[in-house]
């Protein structure tokens, strides 16, 4: 273990686990590049309800066992906020409301503390930091295009004061293809919503940190992180500085079984298994599992169809899906030869690793395109949620990994089967463009790899961090004597 005198980064990470098991690991992957011993903190903030209390106890404990240069310190709980109307504005306020326990934690570190690393819905801390004279920097775990688009928001903001929906051609943000009002991210297409209102908020704020982490590789989104950098998206009042550090990807160790699905790859072709997986929040309910299974019927290819049903009443997250339910009459044996459906959680990455998978239905969660870059599986998008629909914009006509999907996003983000059967047979089969998507996703897997080697742009830009971090921890080791 280092000693006391060693600096330490404070990860104040959200609780949700592909927030937190993000920033913990882009904490590590720094540990290890830097040049001056630095140590890591992470504030848990406990999470509000008890089974998320359950599963980051469960990280952490795991994280304890092994991480040598990692204290972990839990912060009080706080009561949540009952009065809110959408998801980030909650997340947004509950981070906002453990300020007090943030300060009270950092002051009473008994090392020098380099600086806080907050993640991007919890830049209200950014006050914690100013407060007691300590360098922050954001933690931003989607992409460049969607950091771009947050800075440019603000201005945005007073630019058009319609929804965006309403106005007529593409919508300018430097770095990125014109974005049409049908690929803005979910939080910011309704400007009554609080939601809304917090993006704008963030948007504005990550302009005040030393810093911004992205998940991304220089490489993978070179003018979206060249408009940043260079201060396009901030109107050229502020340059932010930017760190492309990824991709930052949580394996697993090898299980000591592969997994049913996994074994199930084992006995097909190389390249001929379509994946279908939708996240940690993707769900279709019966009418729209047919219409899936049509598809992947009629595109007579093999297929690995992660699926899993409605969340309970009053919950968020979906549930295993009732196979009898929500699939056809006789499909699952019509499919048998050719076709498994997997009903619960699937270990995607390591079936994104696995030879015999050839193309990726995805939602589109910068995880999930992120995992898939790296395997050089290209994609066909199918947004849902959060930021996706720019995600998928940015997969079609940015980097040409993935090949279009019509999604009718008036109708909950429908597929039609005959829709989803072209794309299939075009990403499996082929045609030109899924050809064409096929290359670039192989050449984006060397450009990921490449960047996290010795020398790559994300070893680079951690370095470059830690030599940052390091300088910040001497200066506020001096103003605090
Ligand atoms: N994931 C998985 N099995 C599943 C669904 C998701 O392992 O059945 C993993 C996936 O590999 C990725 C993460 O969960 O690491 C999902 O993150 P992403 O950003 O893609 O989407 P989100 O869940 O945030 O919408």
């Amino acid at each position: 273990r280092k000693s006391m005198a060693t600096p330490t980064v404070v990860l104040v990470p959200e609780w949700g686990a592909g927030h937190l098991m993000s920033l913990l690991d882009a904490g590590k992957r720094l540990l290890a590049r830097a040049g001056s011993p630095l140590s890591l903190t992470v504030l848990v903030i406990r999470p509000p309800t008890e089974q998320l209390a359950a599963e980051v106890e469960g990280h952490v404990r795991r994280e304890e066992a092994s991480a040598l240069d990692v204290r972990f310190v839990h912060l009080p709980a706080v009561e949540h906020p009952t009065d809110f109307v959408s998801f980030v504005e909650f997340v947004s306020r509950f981070a906002q409301m453990h300020a007090p326990h943030v300060r009270a934690a950092v002051a009473a570190l008994p090392c020098p503390v380099a600086a806080l690393v907050l993640d991007f819905f919890c830049t209200t801390l950014l006050d914690v930091s100013r407060d007691l004279a300590v360098p922050a920097y954001v933690y931003f775990t989607s992409n460049a295009a969607m950091l771009a688009l947050m800075l440019r928001l603000p201005a945005l903001h007073e630019e058009v004061t319609a929804e965006f929906e309403e106005m007529k051609g593409a919508v300018d943000v430097p770095g990125l293809p014109p974005v049409p009002p049908s690929s803005f991210p979910d939080p910011v297409k309704d400007k009554k919503s609080p939601n809304y209102t917090w993006f704008v908020y963030h948007g504005r704020r990550f302009a005040e940190a030393d810093g911004i982490i992205v998940n991304t590789t220089a490489e993978l989104e070179q003018s979206a992180v060249a408009a940043i950098a260079d201060g396009r998206c901030t109107r050229g009042v502020h340059a932010p500085t930017v760190y492309p550090i990824g991709p930052v990807i949580s394996f697993n160790p090898p299980p000591e079984q592969p997994h049913e699905c996994v074994q199930w790859l084992d006995a097909q072709p190389p390249g001929s298994v379509v994946l279908l997986c939708f996240g940690s929040g993707g769900f279709f309910a019966a009418p729209r599992a047919h219409e899936i299974a049509h598809g992947l019927e009629r595109s007579g290819h093999r297929f690995l169809w992660v699926l899993r049903g409605p969340p309970a009443p009053g919950a968020r997250h979906p549930t295993d899906a009732n196979l009898a339910e929500l699939l056809p009459d006789g499909f699952l044996e019509r499919t048998k030869d050719r076709g498994l459906v997997w009903p619960t959680w699937a270990p995607q990455r390591e079936i994104l690793a696995h030879a015999a998978v050839g193309g990726f239905v995805t939602h589109g969660g910068w995880n999930s395109v992120l995992e898939s870059l790296w395997f050089g599986v290209p994609m066909a998008p199918w947004p849902l949620y959060a930021e996706q629909h720019l995600n998928a914009l940015t997969l079609v006509a940015g980097m040409g990994v993935a090949v279009a999907m019509k999604v009718d996003r008036k109708q909950g983000n429908f597929v039609e089967a005959a829709e989803l059967e072209r794309a299939v047979k075009e990403l499996m089969g082929g045609g030109e463009e899924g050809r064409k998507a096929r290359e670039k996703a192989m050449e984006m897997k060397a450009t990921c790899r490449n960047a996290v080697e010795e020398g790559g742009s994300s070893v680079v830009a951690l370095q470059r961090l830690s030599e940052e971090l390091y300088k910040g921890a001497v200066v506020n080791t001096d103003k605090r004597r």
